[in-house]
């Protein structure tokens, strides 16, 4: 795959998260990350760079446009003529999806990395291509291909069964801020899942993969 293949077109085919929380809800796919996702995860070694994402759309962009996290904010950036020498860094993926057509998974969110940082880790075909090829299939098969794309988790990502802070996603205008809130926050209706992320946990005397929430997305924004 690519490393850089952008498709404005394809960003604006994304549901919106309403959207993408009634397709989520309507799907199995709670009892899919719970299981099968679980076990993929697992097999591949995969749990510490990669979550899973409800797949959706903040806002709108023009065709000229790329989503681009720097900082805690992703904002709308005019696409540079070279992503991958720009500003002292580049721009790489950080979200994909596969849509209902589609072999390879294509990105549609993105993140500034300056040269030399590591914080991001990258998609490697090679190492990953068994794994992405089996999610694919994974997904293909509970029917949910337009529901979960795989994200790319920073260094410093929230990888706890319990946390002590909880990532959360609002959406201003056309920038979308990604805060930091104690874990009550997860009780709240209004804010939902939009990255699970996989890790090991002792239940019941022995270890096992667990799914839980990464990232929630506030529903008003
Ligand atoms: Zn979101």
């Amino acid at each position: 795959m690519a490393s850089f293949a952008y498709d404005p077109e394809d960003y604006a085919g994304l549901g919106t998260l309403g959207q993408a929380i009634d397709s989520f809800d309507a799907s199995p796919a709670q009892t899919v990350l719970d299981t099968a996702m679980c076990d993929l995860f697992e097999k591949y070694g995969m749990a510490s760079k990669f979550g899973l994402g409800l797949v959706h759309r903040h806002f709108d962009m023009s065709d000229k446009e790329i989503l681009v996290e720097h900082g805690a904010t992703s904002t709308p950036w005019a696409i540079p003529t070279d992503p991958s020498n720009f500003m002292e860094g580049q721009i790489i993926p950080r979200s994909w999806h596969f849509g209902e057509d589609a072999d390879a998974p294509k990105p549609y969110e993105f993140a500034f990395q300056r040269r030399g940082e590591t914080k991001w880790p990258a998609m490697n075909q090679d190492l990953d291509a068994a794994f992405v090829e089996e999610l694919r299939e994974a997904l293909q098969q509970h029917g949910l291909m337009s529901i979960l794309g795989l994200v790319a988790l920073p260094a410093d990502y929230v990888t706890a069964e319990h946390p002590t802070r909880v990532l959360c996603e609002k959406t201003f205008g056309r920038a979308n801020v990604v805060f930091e809130l104690g874990p009550e926050a997860m009780l709240d209706k209004e804010k939902r899942t939009s990255v699970w992320t996989f890790g090991k946990f002792a239940r019941g005397g022995r270890e096992s993969m667990l799914c839980f929430s990464g990232c929630m997305c506030t529903r008003d924004g």
